[in-house]
């Protein structure tokens, strides 16, 4: 494997030069589909956040920080149509380190040339304002950019994270130290190396592989940090943002959720049926924004059930490079957290499941999706965040209940109504919970214009659009006083 790759996984960028973690150490890389091991990777610690952080202030006080904006927004249009020429090799990197079906693995590097595209078309079009005052005043706002920002990235959409989070505050103008995770961080690498060749700065972007209570607890706690962006989950959220806040560092968090799609008895359920299974089991159910419970009206609830069962029949889980709709987790780690909530659903029934491919490696962190029917709202299954391929269906009689229990959990990310009654429409997008609701499908297509992130534990900030721009900058407000 390591010798498809164009550059050397086991190195650090910092300050533009390729170099090994301080202390030489190196990390195993392993491919779920087979737990083999891909290659290693550098293990940064202290010294190397240290080293990064450094150089990015360097850039900010150099060329990186005198550069206008239209010139920021052109090296990430180049930056997207290096990714697109790519796209291939990292949808095949994606697919041996995160155990990504080919298919969604290369949706992912597509979005984040997409990214690129959006965020450098967007980058000298973000401005200050005028702002009408007393008399013998001229009052202004600028836009600047936070300084540097650290960016601690999660295993499950190494590149859609990397490009919402890292290409907005790259767009800005801030200087970006970015963790990737430990489990998988080879995109993360050629990212970087895209970034080189589109021509960045020494120091606009580096990049500190390591472990996460290391390098991360490093990152997240430096002094010379100006903003850090984390995705998750809730519990290192919540250490990352203790310890920024004794710096008085500005967190985003985005930390997951369990969203529900409300299934009423006037839908389109041949529009709905599709939806309902695929967000549950993209990416083996290792999604932020997964619908990880269905709620459904009784009226429908024993047609909705009978075809989603049908629809988890049908699943066949096996390696990346088969490219069938579900893969492997992440790791042996993550099937024995998944695999535990399967067992505290043993009082539970089991409406429909996948089978495994007969050819799947014993060593390969595979587990078989699985439905689960007449989920009771208040059960740790309905409750808790599982990151797996498993979803709970859950009955309802009236609107007011549906609410009730969509509500219910501690997180509030994304919610789906399926319903052709308009009037229900608009008053269940205001009464749920959540950071983006959907009318009628589920995600839109994750379009990179759509705002994204939580309410409740599911975080705070938000990333995405224009909103993300705003989120890595700072209004500073300028009053003239002339007489
Ligand atoms: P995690 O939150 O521990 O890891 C995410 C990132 O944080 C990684 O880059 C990791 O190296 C880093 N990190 C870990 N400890 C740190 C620390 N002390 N300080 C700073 N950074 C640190 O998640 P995990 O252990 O990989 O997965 C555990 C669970 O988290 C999953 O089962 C899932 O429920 C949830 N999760 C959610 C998301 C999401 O997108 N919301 C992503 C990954 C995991």
């Amino acid at each position: 494997m390591t010798t498809d790759l164009w550059f050397d996984p086991t190195l650090c960028l910092i300050g533009g030069v390729w170099r090994p973690a301080t202390s030489g150490r190196t990390l195993p890389l392993v491919n779920p589909s087979d737990g083999s091991e891909i290659c290693q990777i550098a293990r940064g610690e202290t010294a190397d956040i240290d080293a990064a952080v450094e150089a990015a202030q360097a850039a900010l006080d150099g060329e990186w920080g005198r550069m206008p904006a239209f010139e920021r927004g052109r090296l990430l249009t180049r930056l997207g149509q290096l990714v697109l020429e790519k796209v291939d090799e990292l949808a095949a990197i994606e697919a041996a380190d995160v155990g990504k079906p080919l298919t969604q693995a290369r949706a992912d590097a597509v979005a984040l040339a997409r990214y690129c595209e959006f965020y450098g078309g967007a980058a000298d079009k973000i401005h200050g304002e005028t702002i009408p005052y007393l008399d013998g005043y001229t009052v202004y706002s600028l836009r600047e950019p936070h300084g540097v920002t650290g960016h601690i990235v999660p295993w499950n959409y190494p590149m859609q994270i990397i490009g919402r989070s890292v290409g907005a505050a790259l767009t800005m103008g801030n200087a970006a130290v970015l963790k990737p995770a430990e489990e998988a961080c080879l995109t993360a690498l050629a990212f970087a190396d895209l970034a080189v060749q589109a021509g960045f700065p020494a120091g606009s972007l580096n990049v500190v592989p390591g472990i996460g209570a290391e390098a991360g607890a490093a990152l997240s706690a430096h002094p010379g940090i100006h903003h850090i962006s984390f995705t998750g989950s809730v519990a290192t959220g919540a250490l990352v943002q203790q310890a920024a806040g004794k710096n008085v560092v500005p967190v985003t968090l985005e930390l997951g959720g369990k969203s529900p799609q409300l299934v009423f008895d006037d839908a389109d359920l041949d529009a709905a049926l599709p939806f309902l299974v695929n967000a549950g089991i993209q990416n083996a159910g290792q999604t932020c924004s997964a619908s990880s419970r269905i709620l459904v009206q009784r009226g429908v609830y024993e047609t909705v059930k009978s075809r989603m069962a049908e629809a988890y029949g049908a699943l066949t889980v096996g390696p990346a490079s088969d490219d069938l709709r579900v893969g492997p987790l992440i790791s042996n780690r993550q099937k024995e957290i998944v695999n535990g909530f399967l067992d505290r659903g043993a009082d539970l029934t089991i409406a429909g499941q996948g089978t495994l491919a007969d050819h799947a490696p014993d060593t390969g962190a595979y587990v078989r999706p699985t439905l689960f029917a007449d989920v009771p709202a208040d059960h740790t299954l309905a409750r808790d965040e599982i990151f797996g391929p498993v979803q709970v269906l859950i009955p309802f009689e009236t609107e007011e209940e549906a609410v009730r229990i969509a509500n219910s959990t501690d997180y509030g990310l994304v919610a789906s109504i399926w319903s052709c009654d308009g009037a229900r429409q608009m008053r269940l997008a205001k009464q749920l919970r959540a950071g983006q609701v959907f009318i009628n499908n589920y995600g839109a297509g994750g379009g990179v214009e759509l705002p994204f992130g939580g309410v409740g534990k599911s975080g705070h900030g938000r990333e995405k659009g224009f909103e993300a721009l705003y989120g890595f900058s700072q209004l500073k407000t300028v009053a003239a006083y002339h007489g």
